[in-house]
């Protein structure tokens, strides 16, 4: 069974067109990306499959039920959500918080000092929230989310503010949570930093779904080039690599195709004026650019 299915799910909100036919199947222990520009409809994929609001036309289903449905409460307890800009009531302690949450949710009290721990904020869980940085209230907002061990986490923009050892410890919890079964789903502007801990990407343009699959697919669906620095002195490629070509300061830039990348690996290796190579594989901010500039170009036409 999917955790999360969404089938032709449409979402009007009085004249905006915000989702169009969107499909979706998450399966169990997957971490799914999603990303768009903003007003994509990512948050409103997330209030969908929250069911804090109806789709328009289509369904949508949450550990096979409807999320705003009659059953909805029992559902929800099994979710962990993190909204984007996040706050707390300023007077209260971060336990406080912590504990007020578990309450609403029937978690075990126990739950908070670990959880205040895990997000590294053990020191600080007596001190009222006003006083806490920026990083320290999102850290604070994790371990709300985290709370109960939920079996399906909504992240939207989760690591804004963080530190990059927090930005870590974050990405490990995660892992953490995955490797106990759980599904995610992450809201994030920062491709780069979310690249390497995501299954399977979702894109979405203004409503519609541009692409879909893992990095390996969707390198494989874009077929970007591979790019290649050559570092050295007086290179000499092979002739039919050199239109491909531009010298730079440190070097030769050169890009290829993925299929030709093995070959021309090889070609460069040969060459004694070579010190070193530097390999870029496709990003997924370059992906995620290839796929808008298209779109872009569409919409324009
Ligand atoms: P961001 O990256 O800026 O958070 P997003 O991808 O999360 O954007 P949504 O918040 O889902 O985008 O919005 C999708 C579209 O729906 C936008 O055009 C937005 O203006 C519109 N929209 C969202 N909520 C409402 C609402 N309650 N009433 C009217 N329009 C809305």
């Amino acid at each position: 069974m999917s955790i999360v299915e969404l089938n032709n799910v449409e979402k009007h909100y009085q004249n905006v067109h915000a989702l169009k036919q969107l499909d979706l199947s998450l399966n169990q222990g997957e971490i799914l990306g999603l990303f768009g520009h903003n007003g994509a409809g990512k948050t409103t994929t997330i209030k969908l499959i929250l069911g804090l609001i109806k789709p328009s036309a289509g369904q949508v289903q949450v550990f096979g039920e409807d999320p705003a449905g009659d059953n909805a409460y029992h559902l929800r307890r099994q979710l962990g959500f993190l909204q984007e800009n996040v706050s707390f009531y300023q007077q209260l302690t971060g336990l406080e918080v912590v504990s007020y949450f578990a309450k609403l949710k029937g978690c075990d009290k126990k739950q908070c000092g670990e959880l205040l721990e895990q997000v590294g904020l053990s020191h600080a869980a007596k001190r009222r929230v006003k006083t806490y940085s920026k990083g320290m209230r999102q850290r604070l907002g994790l371990a709300q989310a985290l709370l109960g061990e939920p079996k399906l986490l909504l992240l939207d923009e989760p690591t804004v503010g963080l530190d990059p050892i927090a930005t870590q410890d974050f990405y490990q919890s995660i892992a953490q949570l995955k490797a106990q079964g759980s599904t995610v789903i992450l809201c994030s502007h920062m491709l780069a930093g979310v690249e390497k801990y995501i299954d399977r990407a979702l894109i979405l343009g203004q409503g519609k779904l541009l692409a879909e699959g893992s990095l390996k697919q969707l390198r494989q669906q874009t077929d970007l080039p591979v790019s290649l620095h050559i570092h050295g002195s007086n290179i000499i490629l092979p002739k039919q690599l050199q239109d491909k070509a531009t010298t730079q300061d440190d070097g030769i830039h050169l890009q290829v195709s993925p299929q030709q990348k093995m070959a021309t690996l090889r070609q460069i290796m040969m060459l004694s004026e070579v010190d070193n190579i530097d390999l870029h594989m496709p990003s997924l901010d370059d992906i995620y650019m290839h796929y808008m500039t298209d779109f872009q170009q569409k919409e324009h036409r």
